[in-house]
């Protein structure tokens, strides 16, 4: 008998070991607590929107969802026809070309299948955006936009495929544990160069001039321990209204970023704000977190990618030949892995948007304490509701599945608690102290549009690589 492990168990091996190191991760990097005392109840919507307002939004975030909804229904169902059905896959088998020119001519042509599916949705959302107001440019624009997106998904993801099927041609039983790691490698090189390779094809930066605001926002990093060598500005004017501001990259490529409107039609103790909240995701390294859980997701796909991979295709018949390709990933394979992936990509959501509410919040909770300016927070709150349309009341299960920062309720009762001192964290002379009853865990809320928005805008990458988008 053969004595080596099989593909099965080094597979079974590989998805073990990435739900221990993200249970280890999430454990230990993640503020499953992140109020002292307990997360306060949101308040109500009237308390902080007119009827008016409220109505206004919850048209435009229902027809939002509508639309969001149906697309990502689409583009799932056209992945799985390619991934899950014979002929989707014979198809594959056709393309020409060594074996990796095969795989990227695969990838390009369903990324590309998928953006022409979705498109219908794509523009009626950009449409609804344009008749409220929230969205600026040309179409011309937003179809170049659309492009480099386009290019950058197939790009990244043909590396990705390219490592992963050479890794099963070379290693035919470990190749789910070495492509588990080198797919690990990729996200956190992604999440690295992000900053440097895929923002500027989109926005320009130039660094926040010196004055004023410059001068209050290198003190309040000062005072947060935040070592910020510079604060961009990017021009997001150009294809949006709304106001916005993250943190993307770690170490040398940490950067913090400010949307222009932000910075020039905004009070400046609510930019502060804003700038409090960015820098308290960098004081805590939320980016790293997030690339390291994405990296441990990685460890876990590729190990259940093995799994179910090796019966599926020996089961199927691949066309090529066997010294061609080994078993258990044939150029048929790539449809599969690609529905497979966007499939895992919708199931996950909930645990990286429920993390993510959880890194919020305490980035909410640190701005709070650093400005001590819960008033200027509340207004600000409120104008990035308004200048966005956010669902003060967005459904709970949405909010549960898409949902990546709290709902502006759920926010302004967390300052409104600062500013009553009741389940409040008071900072005196640097100590941390503790009154109040402690408030019960409240499910957060968000908009899946703000979500959808970033997507469509700063174009998409499934991996969140620039956490913090305010
Ligand atoms: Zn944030």
């Amino acid at each position: 008998m053969d004595p080596r492990p099989s593909a099965d168990r080094v597979a079974l091996g590989t998805a073990l070991i990435g739900v221990a190191a993200f249970v280890l991760i999430a454990a230990n990097r993640v503020p499953w607590e992140p109020v002292p005392g307990g997360v306060p109840a949101p308040v109500s919507a009237s308390s902080v929107f007119s009827a008016d307002e409220i109505t206004r939004a919850e048209h435009f975030a229902t027809w939002g969802r509508i639309w969001s909804w149906s697309s990502l229904a689409v583009s799932l169902a056209v992945a799985a026809w390619f991934g899950f059905s014979r002929r989707g896959r014979l198809w594959a088998e056709r393309m020409p070309g060594w074996w990796w020119v095969r795989v990227l001519l695969v990838v390009a042509a369903l990324t590309l299948v998928g953006r022409l599916v979705t498109l219908p949705f794509g523009i009626v959302l950009r449409q609804l955006r344009l008749d409220e107001g929230l969205a600026a440019g040309t179409w011309a624009a937003w179809t170049l936009d659309l492009a480099k997106g386009e290019l950058v998904t197939i790009i990244s993801t043909s590396i990705a495929l390219i490592a992963l099927v050479g890794c099963a041609r070379r290693w035919p039983r470990m190749w789910p544990a070495i492509g588990g790691v080198l797919a690990a490698a990729l996200v956190a090189a992604g999440s690295f160069v992000y900053p440097l390779v895929v923002e500027p094809l989109f926005n320009q930066f130039d660094s926040l001039p010196h004055g004023a605001l410059r001068t209050e926002i290198l003190a309040l990093a000062d005072k947060e321990g935040v070592a910020v060598d510079d604060v961009l500005v990017a021009d997001a004017s150009r294809r949006t209204t709304t106001l916005n501001a993250y943190v993307s990259g770690f170490g040398h490529t940490r950067r913090v970023v400010l949307y222009d409107n932000l910075v020039d039609d905004t009070p400046k103790d609510e930019t502060l704000s804003v700038v409090a909240h960015e820098l308290a995701h960098a004081k805590y390294d939320d980016v790293v977190t997030g690339t390291l859980l994405a990296a441990a997701g990685a460890l876990v796909g590729v190990g259940l990618l093995g799994l179910l991979l090796p019966r599926r295709r020996l089961a199927g018949g691949v066309a090529d030949p066997p010294d061609v390709v080994p078993p258990g990933i044939g150029m048929s394979a790539v449809p599969t892995i690609l529905a497979l992936a966007a499939l895992a990509t919708v199931l996950a959501a909930p645990v990286q948007n429920g993390i993510s509410r959880k890194l919020e919040t305490r980035a909410d909770q640190t701005a709070l304490e650093v400005t001590n300016a819960p008033a200027a927070f509340v207004d600000l709150q409120r104008r990035l509701a308004l200048r966005s349309h956010a669902d003060p009341t967005p459904p709970a299960w949405s909010q549960f599945w898409f949902g990546s920062h709290p709902t502006v309720l759920d926010r302004v009762a967390l300052a409104r608690a600062a500013t009553s001192g009741n389940g409040v964290a008071h900072t005196r002379g640097g100590v941390l102290e503790q009154t109040g009853d402690p408030a019960s865990e409240q499910a957060d809320g968000d908009d899946d549009r703000h979500r959808q928005e970033r997507k469509d805008q700063r174009v998409l990458n499934s991996r969140r690589t620039a956490l913090g988008a305010y």
